[in-house]
């Protein structure tokens, strides 16, 4: 931009005084507030975790898991280093937080949303999921759900409401678990920013590993708010998507009859 200019403009704006001297400070101010993330900085404690899973060869995606490696009393640093975040991206929208009543806390409220509430599947151990043995040997098809899902979306951070449905054919050797337990996983599971793709296949891993039965399906049934609220718009955009393992693979009417109980009300 600056080479464009003819000379005398330029000479004009470098020998401001004034504009060259709040410019350094506005753009000290600007690294100040954006290169903290970025930086390798081991002060901080979201650097000192990610150091920390970069040794151990550990995956960090938006929908993995990392409560193992957090220490006592990490989980609300980490709240707190988003806070002070989010209010530099409330600064950068040139939002008045010091004077709009609405937005004074809103940094705060954000950032506990985030790291307490609806990413807490990230942070939180899986939660405990007793299986009992198969002493009556059930080997006939079970269909759980409709559960109510509830994450968001890696790409935008926007909300996905949805549904799952799971089938399970236990086998005699099959553990099961409470119903209840199968919305407790998904609900861990879908705590994070999440693909619905992958949070199918992350859902059937948990409950396939656990009840190790002949066949294991995940059905999910989502609508994304990044398509309603933003982009294209669209008021009636549903995903659907499944995972079919073991015998729902290989049985075609298996897999009729778990699709035909699937309870769309
Ligand atoms: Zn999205």
């Amino acid at each position: 931009m600056l080479a464009k200019l003819p000379l005398s403009a330029l000479t004009a704006a470098t020998t401001d005084t004034a504009t060259v001297e709040s410019f350094a400070i506005e753009k000290a101010a600007l690294e100040a507030a954006s290169s903290a993330p970025y930086k390798l900085n081991l002060e901080t404690t979201s650097e000192r975790i990610r150091q920390r899973l970069i040794k151990a060869g550990q995956r960090f995606h938006a929908n993995d898991n990392i409560a193992a490696y957090l220490k006592d009393g990490e989980r609300e640093a980490i709240q707190a280093e988003v806070e002070t975040h989010m209010q530099q991206v409330l600064r950068a929208l040139v939002i008045d937080t010091d004077h709009d009543h609405n937005t004074v806390e809103t940094a705060k409220r954000v950032a506990k949303m985030f790291v307490q509430e609806v990413f807490r599947g990230r942070f939180e151990g899986t939660p405990s999921v007793t299986a009992f043995p198969n002493v009556s040997q059930l080997n006939e098809l079970m269909v759980v759900g409709p559960i109510t899902v509830r994450s968001a979306c890696s790409h935008h951070l926007c909300p996905i409401m949805g549904k799952v449905w799971i089938g399970v054919l236990p086998n005699a050797e099959s553990d099961l678990i409470g119903l209840s337990k199968y919305a407790r996983l998904c609900d861990w599971v879908m705590s994070r920013p999440q693909i619905q793709e992958e949070a199918v296949v992350m859902l059937a891993d948990e409950l396939e590993q656990r009840i190790r039965p002949d066949g294991l399906a995940v059905v999910m049934e989502a609508n994304h708010f990044c398509m309603h609220w933003r982009g294209v718009k669209d008021n009636h955009s549903l995903m659907k998507n499944s995972v079919m393992r073991g015998a729902f693979l290989k049985d075609a009417a298996l897999r009729r009859e778990f699709l035909s109980l699937l309870d769309k009300g």
